[in-house]
């Protein structure tokens, strides 16, 4: 396969074939990601993509079940693109199951409802969207691009399409200035955009990003562990999605958890009291990352 760059997927699509038709992300401004900061966006040519998945077909084909759409919001692809590679994939691999990519509330509220469904018919069933807050004066300050009502507007336009939502939260992106606000914020838009999957990411200020900048110059603190480990609590205590698997599986996190939510609340909030009062053991900073 040829891949350009550094190649990010979701911890979920560790075993999926990761097909990269785009390079790059189409927006490239949240101040605290550096996954694409070297890569100018641009769309990889249709044919080169579609002879990558004719090979993987031949190499492998039998047994991918799972198909990731590189690089960081390939929704934004026009839908000839998506047509052809979707049946593509089809043909290439045949028990695929599903086909997923990263997405923006920008790319979904871009696309008409007859677009999404067409999508989804021929198979991209999964997006994972990165909201990351729900507080909107901490969508402007990350330079997110969409604020709460977009990503609202978005996961609905998903699920009437047919599609299935993954939605991304960012421990720390409010930083300690509006760490309550944050959590309040990302539990309200948890129970709004009502994903079938919730995760959450711990924010690592990375060298060179603008966030990294703003720290520098004392205009954006990270608040302390047991700040992020509270904010993980507001989160699961108040989000009321109908039924999401929730997870902290990423290596950014201090602590890993899993279950559902609301059903499994109770049990999580606990392991995060028992964490606050230092009776679990946390991730050490040495082990954690990206
Ligand atoms: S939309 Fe995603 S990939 Fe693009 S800059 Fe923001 S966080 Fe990074």
């Amino acid at each position: 396969m040829r891949y350009e760059g550094q190649i990010y997927r979701p911890p979920s699509e560790a075993d999926a074939y990761i097909l990269q038709a785009t390079i790059g992300c189409s927006w490239n401004h949240c101040t605290y990601c550096d996954m694409y900061r070297s890569k100018a966006f641009r769309v990889r040519d249709l044919r080169e993509t579609l002879a990558d998945i004719q090979e993987a077909g031949q190499s492998f084909g039998g047994r991918v079940h799972k198909v990731f759409v590189a690089d960081g919001d390939a929704l934004v692809l026009d839908l000839e693109h998506w047509e052809a590679i979707l049946a593509a994939c089809r043909e290439a691999f045949p028990r695929l199951k599903r086909v997923s990519a990263y997405a923006t509330a920008m790319n979904v509220n871009a696309k008409s409802p007859e677009e999404l469904r067409r999508l989804c018919d021929l198979g991209l069933s999964l997006l994972y969207m990165g909201p990351e807050t729900g507080d909107d004066p901490t969508f402007k300050r990350i330079a997110k691009g969409s604020n709460f009502e977009e990503h609202v507007e978005a996961a609905r336009r998903a699920h009437e399409a047919g599609m299935r939502v993954s939605a991304i939260f960012l421990l720390g992106a409010g930083g300690a200035e509006r760490s309550k606000e944050h959590a309040a914020g990302s539990a309200r838009l948890i129970t709004a955009m009502d994903p079938e999957f919730v995760s959450a990411l711990t924010l690592t200020v990375i060298p060179g990003t603008p966030i990294a900048k703003m720290q520098a110059q004392g205009k954006f603190a990270l608040p302390s562990v047991n700040g992020l480990l509270q904010e993980l609590r507001t989160i699961v205590a108040e989000a009321t999605p109908t039924d999401a698997v929730f997870r902290t599986n990423h290596a950014s996190n201090y602590l890993p958890l899993a279950g559902r939510l609301p059903q499994d609340r109770e049990r999580i909030v606990a392991a995060l009291d028992k964490a606050l009062a230092g009776g679990i053991a946390l991730r050490p900073e040495s082990a954690r990352g990206l």
